[in-house]
């Protein structure tokens, strides 16, 4: 009985309708990774509350290329990717895809575009191959080569049950994982998924400075074929990105290289600066 009331909120949940307009048109499906994505003058205020949150952004994603995006906390980094992933959409402007308007798209096909890890992802207390499916067929070749990846193919062949072993203690019998190995066996899930389009927020956030570094070593190989968005919270990430978007009060601020916004000296070199003085 105790637990049918926690149900009800899930039931409920399921019963919600939603109010976006439901697209039809399939997604083109490419092996080379093509396509293009654009927001067109997007303003974005959350449901409910009047404050602008994005204002007037216009952006052109370059397809198979690194895009870092940084900027203050606030500034609307994470709504950004939001309303890429298409989990809200603008309250004015629109974003598109090959030039149509994302709201007329199948939406499971538009967010099969995308491999997403949230800071605030969730693992399972299931077996590692279900967490790395998530939904998706298994493919034990395909997970095993996710997992070295992201670095975590040493970690699960460590458990006697592989694949097999289930994570947490939830249910008795799981493996604990620090929040550094839960957050490669994400990184990992997302890899698996192998959409044309990665989204990483800040993934060495929760490793430690050597694992940090090993997975910007693999990040060209991790993404190769695909265009990579990320989100960084450490400066030192954006070298290895080809583009930089700078954000800040819910505007682009700034877009080019490392090397251009260093040379330009606004607020991306003020942010490089104060971040390499911790480390002079
Ligand atoms: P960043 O990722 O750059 O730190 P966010 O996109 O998370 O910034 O947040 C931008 C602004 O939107 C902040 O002022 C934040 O308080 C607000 N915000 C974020 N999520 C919500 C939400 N679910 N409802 C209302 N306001 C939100």
């Amino acid at each position: 009985r105790q637990c049918c009331g926690y149900l009800q909120e899930f039931l409920d949940f399921m019963d919600m309708e939603d109010p976006r307009p439901a697209g039809s048109i399939p997604v083109e499906k490419r092996d080379d990774g093509q396509f293009e994505i654009a927001f067109e003058h997007v303003s974005f205020r959350y449901p409910g509350t009047s404050e602008w949150v994005l204002r007037d952004v216009s952006f052109r994603l370059d397809t198979l290329g690194k895009l870092a995006v940084v900027g203050p906390n606030g500034a609307g980094k994470t709504t950004f990717i939001k309303l890429l992933c298409r989990l809200y959409d603008p309250t004015e402007g629109r974003i598109t895809l090959n030039g149509v308007d994302i709201r007329k798209y199948d939406e499971d096909e538009y967010r099969d575009l995308f491999g997403v890890v949230f800071q605030d992802f969730k693992l399972f207390a299931l077996p590692v191959w279900e967490n790395l499916a998530a939904g998706y067929a298994r493919d034990d070749a395909r997970m095993w080569r996710a997992l070295a990846q992201a670095g975590a193919d040493g970690l699960v062949r460590s458990w006697p049950e592989g694949l097999e072993t289930r994570l947490y203690k939830d249910l008795g019998d799981g493996v604990m994982v620090s929040g550094g190995e839960a957050q490669k066996l994400a990184l990992a899930r997302a890899l698996y998924k192998d959409a044309p389009l990665v989204i990483l927020d800040e993934p060495t956030a929760a490793l430690d400075p050597i694992s940090e570094a090993e997975v910007y070593k693999r990040f060209d190989r991790m993404v190769t074929g695909r265009t990579a968005v990320y989100i960084s919270h450490r400066m030192s990430s954006c070298r290895f990105c080809d583009k930089i978007a700078v954000f800040d009060g819910g505007r682009i601020v700034e877009q080019g290289s490392h090397e251009e916004l260093l040379a330009a000296g606004g607020l991306y070199a003020r942010l490089w600066e104060a971040q390499a003085s911790y480390y002079a």
